[in-house]
């Protein structure tokens, strides 16, 4: 363990100070680690709304199911979208009543499907931020260039930078994820800087955790807002230009709603023009869907920051990863998991 952050750490005695890890993987990392334990009174961590999962509205799931039942479509997606709960049902539920479901492990991995089965309508739910977008950018690029014409996303990608500005007032400080500042750099996060919103680059392990933190101590002390890298070994200042270009070939950025935040414009990405025949809205005629979350469910509030996971009523009780009520208790990023696993409270 890095004792040289740690005594940074554990030597302030500042005001108090409210850092949000905006990333679930941070949020799990920190808890594995034991950090919470270690640190003073005047240092606190909230969670914030960085697991694509947990951000992701009910009605996307709503229209996931409507184009595997009303349009015979095969979703394929990744495993942990299966059980977020949708208005009336999963997609698990779905499956049980006749839709077809395939777990895949990457996008290009549902194009390839997609090609070996012309006789089937293949969709893919394409959920994350800029750390994933690339891939499912490279996937509808080849579905292309193979002349694969069965194959869709169903989009609900967003990018942070937007989400950062909306929780401007949160915390003090951001520990910002490190994958996705591996692809979007560090100009942004100047430009953030200059609106007075703070933060550091964070990497995964104790120790990367620990200096960030450290980093945040010493910068508050001195007053002016920071954007810092403490993950240089993955996090190049101007990021990963070529998956960016990718992005921009493919994708345009849109209006995207987050989770328990709302609409935050030009926060979410969709496919442009140019490949408007691998967006299965328009491809299958999606209806426009605004589900409803359970009412019982506070993922909102935990995802802002406002509430931890026990100050939700039925956390551990109704909702448990084996039967979860939000999506914050079914991502293997969500907050509510990560509590479950580690602090029950
Ligand atoms: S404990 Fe369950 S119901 Fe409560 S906020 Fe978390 S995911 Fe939602």
């Amino acid at each position: 363990m890095d004792t040289r952050a740690l005594d940074i750490i554990r030597g302030y005695n500042g005001r108090p100070i409210r850092v949000m890890e905006v990333c679930g993987t941070h949020t799990h990392a920190i808890f594995k680690f034991g950090i919470r334990n270690i640190l003073p009174d005047n240092i606190k961590l909230i969670s914030g709304p960085g697991c694509p999962v947990c951000v992701t509205e009910t009605g996307f799931i709503d229209e996931a199911i409507y184009l595997a039942m009303e349009k015979g479509a095969t979703i394929t997606t990744f495993g942990d979208l299966v059980r977020v709960p949708g208005t009336e049902m999963n997609l698990a539920g779905a499956r049980a009543k006749g839709a077809k479901l395939k777990i895949v492990y990457t996008p290009l991995d549902a194009a390839l499907y997609a090609k070996d089965h012309p006789d089937e309508k293949v969709v893919f739910l394409s959920v994350g931020f800029e750390t994933t977008v690339p891939a499912a950018c490279l996937a509808v690029k080849k579905a292309k260039e193979w002349g694969v014409s069965n194959f869709s996303l169903l989009t609900a990608n967003k990018t942070m930078d937007e989400a950062y500005r909306v929780l401007k007032g949160s915390a003090d400080a951001f520990l910002y994820p490190g994958h996705v500042s591996a692809i979007s750099g560090m100009g942004i996060l100047r430009e953030l800087r200059d609106e007075g919103i703070s933060g550091v680059v964070c990497g995964f392990t104790a120790d990367e955790i620990l200096t960030a933190l450290a980093i945040i101590v010493k910068k508050i002390e001195k007053g002016e807002p920071f954007a810092e890298n403490a993950y240089p070994r993955v996090v190049a200042d101007d990021g990963a230009p070529i998956a960016r270009k990718l992005i921009a070939e493919t994708m345009q950025p849109c209006e995207a709603t987050w989770r328990g935040i709302g609409t935050i414009p030009e926060s979410g990405l969709e496919l442009n023009g140019e490949y408007e025949a691998f967006d299965a809205r328009k491809v299958y005629g999606v209806p426009e869907m605004h589900g409803q979350p359970n009412k019982a469910c506070r993922c909102g509030d935990v995802l802002m920051g406002r509430i931890k996971p026990h100050e939700c009523p039925v956390f551990g009780k109704v909702c448990t990863p084996e039967h979860p009520i939000g999506a914050c208790m079914v991502s293997s990023e969500g907050t509510c998991s990560a509590y479950y696993k580690y602090d029950l409270g």
